[in-house]
C-alpha cells in the first residue's frame, strides 16, 4: 500500500519505519527537518508539505503532539487532498471531542476515519510491539487493522468514533493513580521497617498486585528491570502522564463523572512537571513522597 505519514517524531519515527519493513511504500511528512531525514534513512521517502504527501496514497497515518495540531492538519490538508476512499488513522493522543470532530468532517467529506492511540512507549513504537485502541465504525476498523498490525502486537476495537482515546485516557488515569498508590506505599513500608524486595515479594503476590508495582517497580533494585534502576530516565515522561490526566480530567468534567483519584493524581503530577521533572520518567514522583 501506499500510506502517508505525518509527525515522525519518538514515536512516528519507529512506527512509519516499521510500515516499511512491512513491504508498504510511505510517503512521510514532519515539520522539522532532523526527524524527515531520519525517516529517509529507515526507507521512507520524504516530502515538503502534508499535501504532497498525501496525493495518491490509500492510507494516511498521523503521530501529532496534540488535538489542535491534529485538527488544523486534517482539515486543511488531508480532508478534500487525500484521493477519495483513502483511510485515516490518527494514533495521536487527543481529546475525545477533537477526535470525534474531525472523524465527522472526514466522513462528511466521504472518508473513513479511525481514532487510534498507541499503549507503549518509544521503544514498543520502535519495535513495533504498540497497543492500539481503536475507535471507529466495523467496517473502517477491518481496513485499519492490517495497518496498525504492522506497527503492534494488539490492535482492539474500542467501540465507535472517539472510543480510542477514551480507553486511553481511562488507562492513563487508571495508571497515574495507582504509580502513585505503589510510590507511597512502599515509602510507608520502608519507614515500619519492612525490607523492600520482601515486601515486593509478599504485596506481588497478594490482593496490592498491580503493574506499576510488578511490571514497572518504582523502587531501584527491586522489581524487574525499570526506569527506576537508571535514574529515572526513559520510559514514560511525567510530562506526557500529565497531558493524559489533563485530557481525562477535561473528559471527566464534559460528562460530569467523578474521578478524585484521578484529580489527585493530575495535581500531584503537574507539581512535579512544575518542580521541572516533566522529561524523567513518572515513577520518579516516589522521589517527592
Ligand atoms: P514528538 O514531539 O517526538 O513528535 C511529534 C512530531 O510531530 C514532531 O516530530 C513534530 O515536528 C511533528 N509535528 C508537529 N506539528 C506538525 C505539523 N503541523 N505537521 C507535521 N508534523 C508536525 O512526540 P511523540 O513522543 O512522538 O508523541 C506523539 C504522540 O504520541 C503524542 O500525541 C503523544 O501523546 C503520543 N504518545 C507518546 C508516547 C511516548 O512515550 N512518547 C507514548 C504514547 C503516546
Amino acid at each position: 500500500m501506499k500510506i502517508a505519514f505525518i509527525g515522525l517524531g519518538n514515536m512516528g519515527g519507529g512506527m512509519a519505519a516499521n510500515l516499511v519493513k512491512a513491504g508498504h511504500e510511505v510517503h512521510a511528512f514532519d515539520l522539522a527537518e532532523a526527524a524527515l531525514a531520519k525517516a529517509k534513512e529507515n526507507g521512507c521517502a520524504p516530502f515538503s508539505t502534508v499535501r504532497e504527501a498525501v496525493a495518491g496514497v490509500d492510507a494516511v497515518v498521523s503521530m501529532l503532539p496534540n488535538g489542535a495540531i491534529v485538527e488544523s492538519v486534517y482539515s486543511a490538508d488531508v480532508i478534500g487532498q487525500a484521493p477519495a476512499g483513502a483511510l485515516l488513522l490518527d494514533c495521536s493522543t487527543i481529546d475525545v471531542d477533537t477526535a470525534r470532530k474531525v472523524a465527522a468532517t472526514a466522513e462528511a467529506a466521504g472518508y473513513q476515519m479511525v481514532d487510534a492511540p498507541v499503549s507503549g512507549g518509544i521503544a514498543a513504537a520502535n519495535g513495533g510491539t504498540l497497543t492500539f485502541m481503536v475507535g471507529g465504525t466495523d467496517n473502517a476498523f477491518a481496513k485499519a487493522e492490517p495497518i496498525l498490525a504492522a506497527m503492534g502486537k494488539a490492535v482492539i476495537h474500542a467501540g465507535a468514533s472517539g472510543a480510542g482515546q477514551a480507553a486511553k485516557i481511562c488507562n492513563n488515569m487508571l495508571l497515574g493513580a495507582s504509580m502513585i498508590a505503589t510510590c507511597e506505599t512502599f515509602r510507608l513500608a520502608e519507614k515500619l521497617g519492612l525490607d523492600l524486595q520482601t515486601f515486593y515479594d509478599i504485596s506481588s503476590k497478594a490482593s496490592g498486585q498491580n503493574w506499576s508495582m510488578t511490571s514497572y517497580c518504582p523502587v531501584p533494585g527491586v522489581g524487574p528491570q525499570s526506569p527506576a534502576d537508571n535514574g529515572y530516565q526513559g520510559g514514560f515522561a511525567t510530562a506526557l502522564m500529565l497531558k493524559d490526566l489533563r485530557l481525562a480530567m477535561a473528559a471527566a468534567q464534559s460528562v460530569g463523572a467523578q474521578v478524585p483519584m484521578g484529580g489527585k493524581a493530575e495535581a500531584l503530577y503537574s507539581a512535579l512537571a512544575e518542580a521541572g521533572e516533566g522529561g524523567r520518567d513518572f515513577s520518579v514522583i516516589i522521589e517527592t513522597l
